[in-house]
């Protein structure tokens, strides 16, 4: 058999903002960036539905607009919110895709960073199964590895930040827990686009 020819490996990887290693689940909590938007900025955050309960499809039914089946005191003060995020990874490492990279996704809120307000607009966002000051998953830091690689290759990416980077004292996550470290160390990249090596 004759190998098939390189080129396509890139377009192929990439459709309208999808990445094809992704398990896609559209979600309606997006709409369009600003035209001029630079895709610069990917932000780190953690969830998990109920807090700290790992597993299960709340995180992704609540991010995608569906109605939450579970009853849990937590989730009636959150289930008519409209989030939502680029990327969701499971504690086993699965990658689901919510939003095209493309759109703009529901998941900076009020924010502020590298000079820029409204973060959503020029930023893709990246949701771990997690809780803020808790540990995450060998699998999930692999995934999350490969992904920003990819999203490096496509997309003019120069900042690495944490939610509660762009937006200091609203929020907390990913926390004390993430290893910035080992996603800095296996994408091989200067401490420079990482806030948490440059307070
Ligand atoms: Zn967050």
């Amino acid at each position: 058999m004759t190998p098939k020819p390189s080129q396509d490996t890139k377009s192929l990887l990439w459709v309208n903002g999808w990445y094809s290693f992704a398990k896609r689940m559209d979600s309606p909590h997006f709409n369009a960036r600003p035209q001029d938007a630079k895709i610069d900025l990917v932000v780190l955050h953690s969830i998990s539905l109920p807090p700290g309960i790992y597993g299960g499809d709340t995180v992704t039914d609540f991010l995608s607009g569906q109605a939450l089946s579970l009853h849990h005191p937590y989730l009636e003060t959150i289930k008519d919110l409209k989030v939502s995020a680029h990327f969701f990874i499971r504690r086993q490492g699965e990658l689901v895709q919510l939003v095209s990279c493309n759109d703009r996704a529901w998941h900076a809120g009020v924010s502020h960073y590298r000079g820029r307000d409204g973060c959503n607009d020029d930023s893709i966002g990246i949701e771990l199964e997690g809780l803020e000051g808790e540990t995450f998953e060998a699998e999930q830091y692999e995934t999350l590895s490969s992904l920003c690689a990819s999203l490096l290759q496509h997309f003019p990416i120069e900042h690495f930040a944490g939610h509660e980077h762009i937006a200091p004292g609203r929020k907390k996550d990913p926390g004390s827990g993430f290893l910035w470290e080992v996603l800095r160390h296996s994408l091989g990249l200067s401490k420079d686009l990482f806030p948490v090596f440059n307070k």
